[in-house]
């Protein structure tokens, strides 16, 4: 099916959905409400910096919140259920990280979504984040091949899994900024960084609304249980 029209079909349905089944909290689960006032304060943005290492300069990077408790169960719900209004809950936490880097006149540019995960939401949960955030979206980069899933890969695996996984068009002498949901290692998007630059842009850094706990850059190896796939 067409994806415009399996997403007009999923909202349907969704719509449909919502009510049989009855309404919880993302965060906690609590009944009929979206979000309760609890979890709307646990989404408060804490801007943190960290510093990207990339195949050239490193960039900042800066996230909204840490990708753990609250905060990843309501990223879960509108990257996995489907709920796609909280999206308007998680954005001042992206505008606030995008806000650290203090560059108004950049351009946001969303970590592209693979076909298939658009083919199953039937939306872009990056663009939809930045848009809801009142950024100025920009979408330049493309996947360029297949990756695999990164879940359960280390560091270095993910490196060379989306090493020229991506490509950018139209970007040359733009001033820009990557944008995502969530960072774990920063893999993608240093892979998304050098795809800008190769491209011609002039990254300014990288802005998420979430970091796993983890610092990105370690030398951490662990299998990641909190990673969804984009
Ligand atoms: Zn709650």
């Amino acid at each position: 099916m067409d994806p415009r029209a399996s997403s007009v079909v999923r909202s349907a349905l969704a719509d449909a959905l919502t009510l049989l089944l009855p309404i919880t909290c993302a965060g906690c689960d609590a009944l009929d409400i979206d979000l309760c006032a609890q979890c709307v304060a646990a989404l408060r943005p804490a801007p943190r910096a960290q510093v990207l290492q990339t195949a050239g300069a490193p960039v900042e990077l800066w996230s909204g919140m840490s990708f753990e408790g609250v905060p990843a169960r309501v990223i879960r719900a509108l990257k996995e259920d489907g709920r796609t209004p909280l999206a308007r809950s998680l954005a001042p936490a992206l505008a606030a990280a995008a806000a650290g880097l203090d560059a108004p006149d950049a351009v946001s540019v969303p970590l592209p979504t693979s076909r298939a995960s658009y083919r199953r939401r039937g939306y872009r949960v990056p663009d939809l984040l930045a848009t809801r955030a009142g950024l100025p979206v920009a979408r330049l980069l493309r996947p360029a091949r297949r990756t695999r899933d990164q879940r359960g890969l280390g560091r270095e695996e993910r490196g060379r899994n989306v090493a020229g996984s991506l490509r950018a068009t139209d970007a040359s002498g733009r001033r820009v900024i990557v944008v995502d949901d969530v960072v774990t290692t920063g893999a993608s998007l240093a892979e998304a960084v050098r795809a800008l630059r190769d491209a011609g842009a002039e990254v300014v850094g990288a802005a998420t609304v979430a970091a796993t706990p983890l610092r990105v850059n370690t030398s951490w190896r662990g299998t990641d249980t909190f990673q969804t796939d984009r």
